[in-house]
This record gives C-alpha cells, structure tokens and sequence, in this order.
C-alpha cells in the first residue's frame, strides 16, 4: 500500500484525479479529457506533453492508463490507502460523504434522475477504481450533502405540495464541498470557530453560487433543483421567470431547446453575443464593446442582489468571500459588485483588492468596511481527500 490519497472527478467527457500524501499535501495531478472521442487525450500534473490514450478511450481506460503513469513515475508505489470521489447529487439521501459499499451505489443510483448528466458518469468513475483497487475504501463527497441543513422555508418551492412528496422538487443546492471549504477558511482566517462562523459565500467558475453560512451550516443558496437557479453564470442563465417557457413555446421554441438555450447559451456567453470567459470580457468591455460591458453589468448587479438576499437568513455577518476563478482573480468583479452593496456598509479598498488581497491577510475590503470582503482560494479536492482519509479510517 502506498500512503497516499487518490481524488476522482469522474465528468461527462473527461475525468481528473488528484493524489495527495498522508499529509493532505497534494503530489501530482492528472486530467483526461474528450473521452469517448477519437481525439482523446491525457495530461499529468499539467505537462503538456500529452500521454498516449487508445484511440476513443472511454473513462475506465484513461483511469487504467493514468493509474499506470502514477505507477511508472513511482508517484504511487502499491494502491493507495483510500480513494475520494466528487458525486454531484446525493439528494436527501447524503448529509455528508459517505463510505462506498453496495447500499451507496444503489442509493446514488436512486437519486441519479436530478443529475442525470453527472451522476451515471461519476458512478462509472467509482466502479473504475473498484475494478482496479478492490481492496481499497472508497468514499463519494457530494456536491449538495453541506446544503442539506437549509431550513424548510429555503428549501421548499412555492408550487402544490406533492411536487416535493412525490417527485423530490426542492431546492438543493451545489458547490456545496467548495461552500464548506469557503467557511472553514473564512473562519480561520478570522480566528472565529467554524461553530459560530456567519459568512457569505460566492462561488464564481462556469457555474456560479452563492450561500449564506450562520453558526458554520449552510442555511440559504442559490441553486436549486438543479445547478440552473439563482446566479448568472458563463453559459447558464441562471433565474429566469419560469413564464418564459410558456411565452417561448408559443413562438415554436421546444422545451428541449429552452433547456439547451438556458444552459449552453445565456449567461455571458448569450448577453455578450461573444464569450464565456470573464477576462476576454473585461478586456473587451475596456475597448468599448458595450454587449461585454452589458454582460459583465448584469452579472455583479445579480450577485449584488443575492449577497443581500442572503443576509435575511443571517443575524450577523463575519465576512463576505469570493472564490473561483472569477472570485479569485477578478478584482473588476468584486469592485463593480461591492459598489452597489454601500448601505450595508461594505467598501472595497482598491489596491487590496488589485493584489487580491495577497498583502492584507485575504482582505480586500477597506478599513472603514463595516463587514471585511475576503477572497479565498478554493480547494475542493483537498475537502474530498480529507474525508476519503477519515472516513477510510473511522
Ligand atoms: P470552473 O467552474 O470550470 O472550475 P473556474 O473556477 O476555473 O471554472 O473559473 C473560470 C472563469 O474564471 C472564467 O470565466 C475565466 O475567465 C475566469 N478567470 C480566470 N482568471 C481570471 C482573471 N485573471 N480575471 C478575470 N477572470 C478570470
């Protein structure tokens, strides 16, 4: 056995692991990418020399490979001692991550028609390293179990009562392993115990979310059902008036193709008519081009408006936090979006926010801000290792 822990990220056409020592250090990386595909192709910790894949590999084969390079490089000497796996949907099944074993995969089965394009995919990354690692405890760390402590009042839709009892519509939220890490952090940095920490937390990637956090649990978030509601995000379009189907289906538009529409082409990418990407945005919105300045606009005008919706669910607030890739490194962003949020007293100072916040202990808010603005690095592969490990040996 070698004394190190593997993280699975098991996705639609690609899959990604993590090795992490005893430590929780992280030691190498790898990424498999347009499986299934004739041009499919593998990475290691980031080296762009490519490793060679059969021709279409599916995700067992590029996992056998990968797990082999590990091997070869001696970067994993034996099995490893335990193997976390990223799940999207646990339901109301999971509260937290959970030890895998035949109950598990039938309950992760169970839920897999509110994430019908995650969690079969993660469910063969899992049976993968079954096949390779029989012997080893395998854990599944679930992107909604942090968000199964929302109050009834946040969870429940305002739609005839057995939407919920019999079809399971609620809001459940996701992001929840990067939201967790967000509080420990922000709690930490602050020398707050988790137990008491109230914060607000963004998650700004592709996909975006925002949860409010009182006493260390999350008690309010922005998505729903599915990863769809609340933020405006790179290609989602986040909150729509549910009407719009019905208007769109009058003018011919299939529910099939609002769905694509509401997915793959709103957001940035459908207000900006150009890109999902927040950089090429700001540059372009610097050059004068007003559907990137419009959709640059919109998207801290909406997280404006859901960080103070998320203050009704809190009595106080520790710090509001950003993270992400536009969270981590877009200090337009967090400026243009903390503007609008002056009556709650919060205030960015410029030049903490330009180094985000590398010189002032993560700060980026001034010191006249009545709430400190953080923004956080997040980290969900190491929330995943840490509790592949403990579960492994609970
Ligand atoms: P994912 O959700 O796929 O993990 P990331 O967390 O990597 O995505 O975030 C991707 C987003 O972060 C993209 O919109 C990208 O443009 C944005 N981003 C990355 N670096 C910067 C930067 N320096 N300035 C502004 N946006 C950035």
């Amino acid at each position: 056995m070698d004394e190190s822990i593997l993280v699975v990220n098991s996705g639609s056409s690609s899959v990604k692991l993590a090795l992490f020592d005893k430590h929780h250090k992280k030691k190498a990386s790898a990424l498999a990418e347009r499986l299934n595909n004739q041009d499919a192709s593998a990475r290691i910790n980031g080296n762009l020399d490519p490793i060679e894949l059969p021709e279409g590999a599916n995700h067992q084969q590029a996992l056998q490979v990968l797990i082999e390079t590990f091997n070869q490089k001696e970067l994993l000497k034996g099995p490893p001692m335990a193997i976390g796996h990223r799940v999207v949907h646990g339901g109301e099944t999971f509260r937290e991550a959970a030890l895998i074993d035949s109950a598990t995969i039938t309950a992760i089965k169970n839920v897999s028609s509110l994430a019908p394009l995650h969690n079969p995919v993660n469910l063969v990354g899992i049976e993968a390293m079954q096949e390779l690692f029989p012997s080893v405890p395998q854990v599944a760390v679930f992107d909604t179990a942090y968000h199964q402590t929302l109050p009834e009042k946040a969870y429940r839709y305002a739609l005839p009562k057995h939407c919920y009892e019999d079809w399971g519509v609620r809001r459940y939220g996701f992001h929840g392993t990067s939201h967790y890490f967000m509080a420990q952090e922000a709690a930490r940095l602050l020398a707050k115990p988790m137990e008491t920490a109230s914060i607000i937390s963004a998650h700004l990637g592709n996909g975006c979310s925002i949860t409010a956090i009182r006493d260390g649990k999350s008690v309010d978030t922005s998505m729903g059902l599915t990863p769809l509601e609340g933020l405006v995000m790179g290609t989602r379009s986040g909150d729509v008036d549910p009407g719009l189907f019905d208007y769109l289906s009058g003018r011919g538009v299939s529910a099939a193709e609002v769905h694509t529409m509401l997915n793959n082409d709103s957001g940035l990418m459908g207000l900006s008519g150009h890109t999902n990407d927040m950089r090429t945005l700001c540059d372009l919105a610097d050059q004068g081009d007003k559907p990137a300045r419009l959709a640059i606009d919109v998207f801290c005008f909406r997280l404006a408006r859901y960080i103070g919706a998320m203050t009704a669910s809190l009595s106080h607030l520790d710090a509001v936090v950003f993270t992400g890739g536009i969270g981590e490194n877009s200090a337009h962003v967090r400026q243009e979006t903390i503007n609008h949020l002056g009556l709650l007293g919060l205030d960015i100072d410029p030049e903490r926010n330009q180094q985000h916040g590398a010189q002032s202990n993560n700060r980026v808010s001034s010191v006249d801000s009545r709430f400190p603005v953080l923004t956080i690095p997040t980290n969900e592969e190491l929330v995943i290792a840490r509790e592949a490990n403990r579960l492994a040996n609970a």
